[in-house]
Parts: C-alpha cells; sequence; structure tokens
C-alpha cells in the first residue's frame, strides 16, 4: 500500500498545478468578456458550464435536455440544450408537427445574462436573474415569423415585436434558483467572502458575478456524478475518476459484482488458489487478489496454487503421479508458465513416497512481489474527485 499512496498523491498533486496555473493564466473575469460591448456569450464557457452543471447538481430534474431532436437545430455550442420538462415538450410538439426550430437561446445561467445585459449591443435583454430564459422556460428561436404560430399553438407565448425572436412556453419561476446557485458556488469559492444565498439578485451578488473567472471557479459546487464503468482497462468511478487498471497487471471488469479491477491472475468470479509463479501463490475472491505468500524452500507452486515439494532425482514417481494437475475444477486449463513438469508432481504415490506431505506452507511476503501487493492496493481503486 505504501507504494501506491504516494504516487497518486503525486499525480494528484501534478494535475492540480497544471490547472491551476491555467487559470491564473486565464483571468479574464464576467465583467472582462460583458466589457467588449459584442452581443455573445462567447469566452464564458467556462463559468456558464460550472453554474449550469451546478444547477442541475443542486436540483436534480429541474431541467431536462430538448436536443437531440431531429427537427431542433442549436444555432451555437453556446447554447444550453436544457428547459423545464413542461417547456421541452411544447417544443418537442411543434417539432414532432413537422416544424423545424432553431434554438438560439434557452436555459441561461445568470452569468449568461450578465454578458448580455451588460454588452450594451443585445437590444433587450433582462438583468441577471429576471429572465425567464433563467427558469428553463423560455427559448429564442430563429425564423421566429414561420413559427410562431406553432409555438402559440404549443402554448409558448410570443413576447411580441419588442424582442421578437423570444417566447415563453409553459412552465413554473425558477429564476431564484440560477441566482442561488451563483451565491452558492461563490461561497464555495470564497469562504473569506460570502453573500447571502437568498436567491435574491442585489448589488452584493452583482459585484461578484462580474468579478467571477470567466473560466469558472476551482472547486465544483458538488462532485461530477458519473455511471461507474470501463474503457477498455481504465476504470472510471461514480465520482468521474479514471484508474489505469492495466497500469498494476489487472482489467477493468463490469458484471454483476460492479466495476472493479480484476486481477489477471484471478477469475472475475468466486473464490480460487492461484500460483503466481514458480513460488509464490495467494487467494483470490471475486477477482481481487490477497496478499501472496511465499512457498518454503523446497517447494514449488502448482496446480491450484498449492505449494509442493519439488521432485526428488531417482524417485520414481509412477502413473498416479498425474493424479495431482491436470484440468482445474472449473474446467480451466492451468498455464503452463506456472505448472510443473511430470516430475514434480502431487497425488497419492507421491505422498506415499515422500512421507505424506504436499505440503500447503503459508510463508511471508517476498520483497520480489511487492507490485503484486500494489495490484492488490489497486483493487480497493475509489478515485478522489479532482476538482
Ligand atoms: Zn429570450
Amino acid at each position: 500500500m505504501e507504494c501506491i499512496v504516494p504516487c497518486r498523491v503525486a499525480c494528484f498533486t501534478l494535475v492540480v498545478g497544471v490547472f491551476g496555473l491555467a487559470s491564473e493564466v486565464d483571468a479574464q473575469t464576467v465583467a472582462d468578456i460583458a466589457a467588449r460591448g459584442a452581443c455573445s456569450t462567447a469566452g464564458l464557457e467556462g463559468i456558464s458550464r460550472q453554474l449550469a452543471d451546478s444547477q442541475t447538481c443542486m436540483r436534480p430534474g429541474q431541467f431536462v435536455r430538448f436536443a437531440p431532436h431531429p427537427r431542433i437545430s442549436l444555432s451555437s455550442s453556446r447554447v444550453h440544450p436544457y428547459l423545464q420538462a413542461s417547456a421541452r415538450d411544447a417544443i418537442h410538439r411543434v417539432a414532432d408537427g413537422g416544424t423545424n426550430l432553431t434554438i438560439n437561446s434557452a436555459f441561461r445561467t445568470v452569468a449568461d445574462q450578465y454578458v448580455l445585459y451588460h454588452s450594451g449591443g443585445c437590444g433587450l435583454a433582462a438583468t441577471p436573474g429576471n429572465s425567464n430564459h433563467q427558469s428553463g422556460r423560455a427559448v429564442d428561436v430563429g425564423s421566429y415569423s414561420s413559427v410562431r404560430s406553432a409555438l402559440e399553438g404549443a402554448g409558448c407565448a410570443w413576447l411580441g415585436s419588442r424582442d421578437p425572436v423570444h417566447f415563453d412556453c409553459p412552465g413554473s419561476d425558477l429564476r431564484s434558483d440560477a441566482v442561488l446557485t451563483f451565491q452558492r458556488l461563490w461561497n464555495a469559492n470564497n469562504p473569506g467572502d460570502r453573500i447571502a444565498e437568498d436567491g435574491a439578485y442585489g448589488p452584493q451578488t452583482e459585484s461578484r458575478l462580474g468579478r467571477t473567472p470567466a473560466s469558472g471557479f476551482a472547486d465544483d459546487l458538488c462532485a461530477p456524478t458519473c455511471e461507474a464503468h470501463c474503457e477498455g482497462d481504465t476504470i472510471v468511478d461514480a465520482e468521474c475518476g479514471r484508474g489505469e487498471c492495466g497500469a498494476f497487471g489487472a482489467t477493468c471488469a463490469d458484471d454483476s459484482l460492479g466495476v472493479r479491477c480484476v486481477s489477471v491472475f484471478c477469475p472475475a468470479m468466486g473464490e480460487a488458489d492461484v500460483c503466481l509463479d514458480e513460488t509464490q501463490r495467494a487467494h483470490c475472491s471475486d477477482g481481487a487478489l490477497a496478499e501472496p505468500t511465499e512457498c518454503a524452500g523446497g517447494t514449488t507452486c502448482a496446480g491450484e496454487g498449492e505449494c509442493i515439494m519439488e521432485s526428488m532425482p531417482g524417485v520414481d514417481m509412477g502413473p498416479a503421479a498425474d493424479a495431482g494437475i491436470g484440468p482445474a475444477d472449473d474446467g480451466s486449463t492451468r498455464d503452463a508458465s506456472v505448472g510443473v513438469d511430470s516430475g514434480s508432481l502431487t497425488g497419492p504415490g507421491f505422498d506415499t513416497a515422500t512421507g505424506g506431505c504436499s505440503c500447503r506452507v503459508d510463508g511471508p511476503p517476498n520483497a520480489d512481489g511487492l507490485w503484486l501487493l500494489a495490484a492488490f492496493a489497486l483493487l480497493a481503486f475509489r478515485r478522489r474527485r479532482l476538482r
């Protein structure tokens, strides 16, 4: 175990160090992006995605994806394809009815809204936290005149000529949650400058939002979540951490026992004793390799992880010598490299000839087998989240 932890700490430190360096170089703030005066959220991708992810984490199920859909296209990769389910259902009814929709904007974070509001080039944009885009129930569409009647028919209200691309679809008022998400994220990253977590957009919140790094904060509001799975020999855990099973002589297994690293010496399931080489043996439990033990002097590991006496010159093993090996109980054939030759077999005849010793011998771990301990340690792999 001791040989694993320092390596992982070193890797962790290296990764954090690289990310930290990157964020220092990219020091643009949300206010800097707004000061360009362009009606665009380009450059805001980092904090915008972090806020959207944080709100999804804070309010699971509050928003649902409305794209991809064969008749819905997004005008930019910066469009968050999320709406309340009721709003999603409305625009899907329109699209399913044969109308192609181009969505220029749907859910917006308060950082998106800050930039649009303060850019000066966007015409009408509500103050951050006051737009129905923060509720995930508004959409801005392309070619609004050709899709207006279909959207209105699905329950989406046209805002009118002062903002003709904007439609408010069925849904509840969730605007304060978008503000609250920012307030919590700010406080998590600025414990010395906490602001009220009240979901209200006031001067305190606005000043912090302007000073927020456009690339996002170092810490997320909560850990990203993943469905644990294997990617080849790489294991990905529920916190989206990744580890290389293959680097420690293991493969990644995803079966009814879960996702885990399985030693190449072990069956993925069940109990087994195995030989690691000619002198070391270990116990396998559902793919996990226990601490290996060394066969005592004069014995070698053979068959199903047994330490047996080496052959003695001149002793006639007899035909019964074959009794000790062959196909294992599970029908698999043992690797020849860990087998033994016909002169060193255990079995009834051999036991009798040597005084009855078929010799299961437990010994201390061999220093040469430390990498196997590393493999053993890896089986309890639980990756720490990186940020
Ligand atoms: Zn709009």
